[in-house]
């Protein structure tokens, strides 16, 4: 039995999601010790349990550990099977980084899959589905897994309450991925969304960013949305190039002005363009899995980013446990690049 130790490096919940993921596709037993052993409140939260339950139905594992708060759980994995699935992680905690656990196993199972995710679907410090539909998900397609997301609710903390679906297609060999070049010919979008809010919070936010960079004005979208689970607030500005689509994150605090929210994510934005870069941060951890997995059926992939994050060093760490693959990393003060063979 492989053990992780969910203290190295980030000492996050992706140790523990990235290595359910790695152990069901590897169908490896592990046993994960010191979980979220870096956070405030360590151990499971129910959203890191949720993605425990949700791995283990897809590939039939056996389970230990697996109640909220444990910081030590074994998990063996059998056949992972395609199928109709729901998972629901019952608060507001993201539904978003469940269906990425998730994901891995479906892709490469035996039949399509259709799951039905309950939760938060835009959280601060994870994934909002914007990002994980048009910034992940494609680039998923392009290593040849067919997929689509339909978004039925919306889903805020604290109220969550957010509801989405997610079908895939797997593929037997994962095609490797290059995003190296910056495409010159970028076009921009802003969508600022609002949930039992007022609407002009949303335009505030637009008319900011509007100001600063003159983009035209069918690029800015407010949403309100309809039958609302409880209050919130997030601005995203998408950045697409034929090769990548980016998407930079703000959410609306009480007490923080709308103005003040929009010039943060205006200034993540602008700081990813001038690094002139085809990769932003998260997406850059994100994509390590799909790559490693890729390499092992003898599939080069490389990306260009800014200079790696925790969370990309620890992601490494935990895919070289499972996968006998070599990875290049070369960084400098303004950029990485990495590639994964
Ligand atoms: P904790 O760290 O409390 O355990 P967690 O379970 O959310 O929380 P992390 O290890 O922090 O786990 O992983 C969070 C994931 O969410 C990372 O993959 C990170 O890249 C991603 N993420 C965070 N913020 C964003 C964002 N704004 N856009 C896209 N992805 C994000």
């Amino acid at each position: 039995m492989i053990e992780i130790d969910g203290s190295q490096g980030e000492g996050g919940g992706q140790i523990l999601r990235s290595s359910l993921a790695l152990a069901a596709v590897t169908k490896q037993p592990i046993r994960i010790v010191n979980i979220r052993a870096g956070r405030r409140k360590p151990g499971l939260m129910r959203q890191h349990l949720t993605s425990v339950r949700a791995v283990a139905a897809v590939c039939n594992a056996v389970i230990e550990g697996d109640a909220i708060g444990s910081q030590s759980i074994t998990f063996e994995p059998s056949e992972s099977r395609g199928g109709e699935f729901d998972f629901k992680v019952g608060t507001a905690g993201s539904a978003v980084l469940v269906a990425q656990t998730v994901l891995p196993s479906l892709m490469l199972a035996d039949h399509p899959s259709c799951v039905t995710f309950e939760g938060g679907t835009h959280n601060p410090a994870a994934p909002p589905l914007d990002f994980f539909r048009d910034s992940f998900l494609p680039q998923l397609a392009k290593m040849g897994v067919a997929n689509d997301v339909e978004i039925e609710a919306y889903g805020f903390y604290p109220a969550g309450g957010g509801k989405f679906q997610l079908t895939i297609t797997p593929c037997r060999t994962l095609k490797g991925l290059a995003l190296i070049e910056c495409d010159e010919k970028a076009s921009p979008c802003v969508t600022a969304i609002v949930s039992a809010i007022p609407k002009s919070v949303g335009h505030r936010e637009c008319d900011t960013i509007r100001r600063k960079t003159k983009w035209d004005a069918d690029c800015f979208h407010v949403h309100e949305v309809s039958q609302p689970c409880g209050p919130g607030n997030v601005v995203m500005i998408q950045w697409s190039t034929p090769s990548v689509t980016e998407t930079f994150t703000g959410f609306g605090k009480v007490g923080v002005k709308a103005e003040h929210i929009a010039r943060g994510v205006l200034r993540q934005t602008r700081a990813h363009i001038a690094r002139a870069v085809p990769v932003g941060e998260h997406l850059a951890d994100q994509l390590m899995l799909p790559m490693g997995l890729a390499a092992m059926q003898g599939r080069t992939s490389e990306f260009r980013s800014g200079p790696l994050s925790m969370h990309s060093k620890t992601h490494l760490d935990v895919l070289k446990i499972f996968l006998d693959i070599k990875v290049d990393i070369q960084e400098d003060d303004e950029s990485g690049s990495v590639t994964v063979r």
